[in-house]
Order: C-alpha cells, then sequence, then structure tokens
C-alpha cells in the first residue's frame, strides 16, 4: 500500500478487534510500511471510524452505552419516528422520492427481517429493495459470535493478480472469527471511468459525484457491503 494511503488511513480507521487507533511503522521484514494495532500488534484488521448514531444503526449500541443501550435507544426513536424524517425517502440510485406505497412495503421488508426502516437499515436503489451496510451489521451483531469486519485498499501485488486497471481504486473488505480469518472476502472497485464520467442530462456534472469525490471510501464500502452480503445471506434474493 502508498505511504500517503496508510497515513490517511491513521486518521479515518482503527484497529477491528479492540478500537485502538492505528500507528504506521517500517516493517522490516517485507522492507515496507504497515498498519498495525497501538495496542497490540498480533491485532489484525482496520475498520474506518464510526459515528454514535452508526454504533446504534449497526446494533453495537450495549458496547457504546452499557447493556441494555441498544434496547434503550430503538424504543427512544421508534417513538420518535412519526416525522418520518428517518425513513427512507428516496431512491438512492436515481434519487426520485418513494411513494407512500414504496416506503410502507420497505418498513415491512425490513421488518420481515428483523430489522429496522428507521435505522436506516434498507433502501431502495433504481427501484429494488436492498439492506444497507448499517442493515447488514445490525443482524451480524445479534449473532452470538459476530464477524470483525476489517478494509483496506489492495496491495500492489494484489491488484496485479485482480487484474486492476491502472488508475482505478480497489479496496479489500476481511473478517475475522475471533483472531482467526475467515476464507470468505468482499472487493471494492471504483474505475477511473466512473469518477470522470458526466452526467448525460447535466453535462457539467458528474454522473457519481460520490464516486467522483470519495473514490476510496467508495470502493471501502463497496467491499464492505460485498464481504456483508455473503456472511448474511438472504433467502430470497434482494434486488438483483
Ligand atoms: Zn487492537
Amino acid at each position: 500500500m502508498e505511504y500517503e494511503q496508510l497515513k490517511a488511513m491513521l486518521e479515518s480507521h482503527c484497529c477491528t478487534q479492540c478500537e485502538a487507533p492505528l500507528s504506521l511503522i517500517w516493517d522490516g521484514k517485507t522492507s515496507e510500511y504497515a498498519l498495525v494495532c497501538g495496542t497490540d500488534r498480533s491485532h489484525q484488521g482496520y475498520k474506518s471510524l464510526g459515528s454514535a448514531s452508526q454504533a446504534i444503526a449497526r446494533g453495537q449500541g450495549d458496547k457504546l452505552l452499557g447493556k441494555g443501550g441498544q434496547t434503550d435507544m430503538e424504543k427512544q426513536l421508534a417513538r420518535a419516528t412519526h416525522p418520518m424524517s428517518m425513513l427512507p425517502l428516496k431512491d438512492l440510485g436515481s434519487n426520485n422520492d418513494l411513494t407512500g406505497a414504496q416506503v410502507a412495503s420497505l418498513v415491512q421488508w425490513a421488518e420481515s427481517l428483523g430489522l429496522k426502516a428507521y435505522l436506516g437499515h434498507v433502501c431502495l436503489y433504481y427501484g429494488k429493495p436492498y439492506r444497507t451496510i448499517d442493515g447488514l451489521y445490525y443482524t451480524l451483531a445479534t449473532r452470538k459470535t459476530p464477524v470483525a469486519v476489517g478494509t483496506r485498499p489492495l496491495s500492489e501485488a494484489e491488484r496485479a493478480s485482480y487484474m486492476i486497471s491502472e488508475g482505478a481504486y480497489a479496496w479489500l473488505a476481511e473478517g475475522w472469527l475471533d483472531t482467526t480469518k475467515i476464507p470468505t472476502t468482499g472487493l471494492g472497485i471504483v474505475t477511473r471511468e466512473e469518477t470522470e464520467a458526466k452526467s448525460e442530462k447535466k453535462p457539467e456534472h458528474f454522473r457519481a459525484p460520490i464516486a467522483h469525490d470519495h473514490p476510496q471510501r467508495m470502493a471501502e464500502k463497496r467491499a464492505e457491503w460485498q464481504l456483508l452480503r455473503k456472511l448474511v445471506p438472504l433467502e430470497e434474493k434482494e434486488g438483483d
């Protein structure tokens, strides 16, 4: 991984296992810079720093607020939902407003999966329903042995073996059960074309402004989402 990229991850990521800040070290064995847990170098994985609201959405409220914290927050939030402001109101792909019937069926779908629409667990993307990253983490958090998920950019060697095209952003999501790495991974790629493509309707705008402004973050999210969907498969297929 590039030095600058690793340095940036010191600010944006923490240890997957203990959430301690990361340190950047020179690894004499590989003759490369490497990120390690600032507390325990045997720890593996880096995850992006989340907000308190994200922790609640992901079902990790007990860790944040103590035992019962998650249930308390959910009860309070459920009571506060009448303004509907926390429900999904737009299609994330087309940006069209959802109809009342679409919102209602999303809420119902979330419910049937043990998820909560008001916590942002489901979304509509070009008319098709999907579970969000927060929703998938929420399900994972309810398991007795949740997998710890970490993300990182692909190394140069990995880019070569995955045949990542020049200028593309590529991230890998990996999981650990206790301290054992699981074989399932997620790969997230944002191509250069995607970051540069202009809108067809408004050629002065980028077609995907988020991909243009935050390609690394987007590739990371795609990797994380792919891994989580493999870890929490649905009986019925969602979206695609
Ligand atoms: Zn650690």
